[in-house]
């Protein structure tokens, strides 16, 4: 695993949005940014989800998280500057932004991939990421050392055959990573980042792997060092990178 231990209070006074928070990896990283004195906005597309978040970091005494109702495949330009505006008016800045939501999507042969799911695919792994990110900008200016996590994933690095559009689709967010990093270097104290969380036992990885023994990979809780050390100030100045969860 990536060698970080993160102090109790690493997060505190710190607000997280987490996209993709009521399942899996996501929820994980909502709970483990709470844990660690964040407050967490959830961001997902099933509320009964969110709401099962929202409870387990209240009645373990967290800081207050929000919640936000979205659906990534259909959001348009409006919904993410509303969504900026509520946060502002909320808690005036954001520290830290986790594209973690994404879909799996076909993994056939290029040819044999509908355009249709090719572009639903884009659009909640690539064009959503993008617009929020834009939207949310000048709440990551306001906050003194912000930092923007992109989860990619290792056939986002080197490609294999049969990963379909989710692949070109990580290639991309590692491609926006980059641009985005770099505009940032020397411009703002807005850091950029990738991270692969490798091989972990969700939903998505039963769906890519269905015959795979699910107790061969660790537990979503289990990856979550990286995040903690990209989210909290120990990274300041670590930008660009494509950092891997299992070290
Ligand atoms: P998961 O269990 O399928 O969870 C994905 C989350 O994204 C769910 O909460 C889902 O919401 C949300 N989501 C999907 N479509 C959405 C939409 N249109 N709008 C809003 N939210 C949406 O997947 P995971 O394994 O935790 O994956 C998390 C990230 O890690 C992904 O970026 C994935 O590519 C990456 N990754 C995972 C692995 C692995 O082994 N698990 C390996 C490499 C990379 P619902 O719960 O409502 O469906």
């Amino acid at each position: 695993m990536f060698d970080y231990s993160a102090p109790q209070d690493l997060l505190k006074g710190r607000v997280i949005l987490v996209t993709g928070a009521g399942d899996g990896i996501g929820r994980a990283c909502a709970l483990s940014c709470a844990a660690h004195g964040a407050s967490v906005v959830l961001l997902g597309r099933t509320l009964s989800k969110l709401e099962a978040v929202y409870d387990e970091i209240e009645a373990a005494g967290h800081p207050q998280p929000a919640i936000c109702p979205l659906n990534l495949e259909t959001a348009a330009e409006k919904d993410y500057d509303e969504l900026a505006d509520q946060l502002f008016d909320t808690f005036g800045k954001l520290d830290g932004l986790v594209h973690n939501a994404a879909l799996l999507g076909p993994r056939t042969l290029l040819d044999s991939v509908k355009n249709e799911a090719w572009q639903q695919l884009m659009q909640v792994n690539v064009n959503a990421p993008f617009a929020l990110t834009k939207a949310m900008m000048p709440l990551l200016r306001t906050a003194p050392d912000a930092s923007v996590i992109f989860v990619s994933s290792s056939v986002g690095r080197k490609a294999r055959a049969y990963w379909g559009p989710y692949a070109v689709s990580k290639f991309a967010i590692e491609g926006l990573m980059q641009v985005m990093a770099d505009e940032q270097e020397g411009t703002s104290e807005i850091r950029v980042n990738s991270v692969n969380p490798g091989a972990t036992r969700t939903a998505m990885r039963k769906a890519a792997y269905p015959a795979e023994e699910p107790e061969k990979n660790p537990e979503p809780a289990q990856i979550m060092p990286v995040f903690l050390y990209l989210l909290g100030p120990d990274s300041k100045g670590v930008n660009g990178q494509a950092l891997d969860a299992r070290g």
